[in-house]
């Protein structure tokens, strides 16, 4: 199939097959990220809002149709100018990367960016989010998007998760993956970061004996815990904590969501950072 190299090292791909394309492909898979440390994220927004804030763009992939959009150039000249190769694809391809019938007319392979634990500077009022587990990307992106939203500092991944660089993950980050910290730790790790904590730990878990709305989470570091989806918070990350929080439930659920549990709790913890502009109440 057609390849050719453009003046400015853009180069055109239409074929699937081509190596440089599988290898792009092959970031769908867990292993080939975790070797490569590199990820997809896709959308012309998303990716402008990385190259702005400063992550490192490994490549920029464009669907032939839209280079003479004068915004993508501009973003693909920034990128190129700090290293990023430039390609040029029949939308076949785009499809295959982001296996999507639909898919975005820009995509990038982004190099991963993880905050140490032991980095984790916390003052003031900042608030982190613990993950227990986290089982399923979908929610683990809204939880980081909400992370982001309220203003919070970062999430922290404990013990085996899904992980916060798959296409699915990232895609339901909506941009924020690339806004917060992302950190990890084993369960002795977490543990020993957890007692070093020098505010406020809530953990949530149905079994809590405090109403969440009671807790006073002002003027101080808050670390907020939550439990895996299927099997809750194990006792021993449950037992360190300063509170054990519920959130009140009135119907027949069991429990709630663990996005919408975090999304809840985020925004009692922000609650008084959180105005409508022009408003001091
Ligand atoms: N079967 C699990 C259990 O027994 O804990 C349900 C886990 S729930 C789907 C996932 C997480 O969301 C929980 O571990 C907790 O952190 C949080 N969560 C969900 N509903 C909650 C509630 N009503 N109060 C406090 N935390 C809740």
């Amino acid at each position: 199939m057609a390849e050719e190299n453009h003046p400015g090292q853009v180069k055109e791909i239409t074929a699937v097959s081509n190596p440089v394309i599988k290898s792009i492909r092959a970031l769908n898979l867990k292993k080939n990220r975790d070797a490569d440390q590199l990820f997809i994220a896709e959308g012309l927004k998303l990716i402008t809002d990385a190259v702005q804030i400063g992550w490192n763009i490994k490549t920029l992939i464009y669907a032939k149709n839209i280079r003479a959009t004068p915004h993508l150039q501009e973003v693909a000249a920034i990128a190129r100018a700090r290293g990023a190769s430039i390609l040029e694809v029949s939308e076949k391809v785009l499809g295959a990367i982001t296996r999507r019938d639909n898919p975005q007319m820009v995509v990038a392979v982004v190099k991963q960016r993880w905050e140490p634990l032991r980095d984790i500077k916390v003052q003031g009022d900042d608030v982190w989010v613990a993950l227990d587990r986290v089982r399923d990307p979908g929610n683990l992106g809204t939880i980081i998007r909400t992370v982001d939203a309220v203003g919070a500092k970062g999430v922290i991944l404990i013990g085996e998760t899904t992980d916060p660089f798959s296409i699915e993950a990232v895609r339901a980050t909506m941009g924020s993956i690339f806004n917060i910290k992302t950190s990890r730790a084993s369960l002795a790790e977490f543990k020993k970061f957890q007692s070093e904590w020098p505010g406020i730990v809530v953990a949530t878990h149905l079994k809590g004996a405090v109403d969440y709305r009671s807790l006073n989470y002002a003027d101080q570091p808050t670390l907020l815990l939550m439990g895996n989806e299927q099997q809750g918070l194990p006792d021993e990350l449950a037992e360190n904590c300063s509170n054990l929080a519920l959130i009140p439930m009135d119907g027949k659920a069991d429990s709630l969501n663990l996005a919408i549990a975090t999304g809840i709790m985020l925004f009692e913890i922000r609650r008084d950072k959180l105005k409508v502009s022009g408003t001091d109440e």
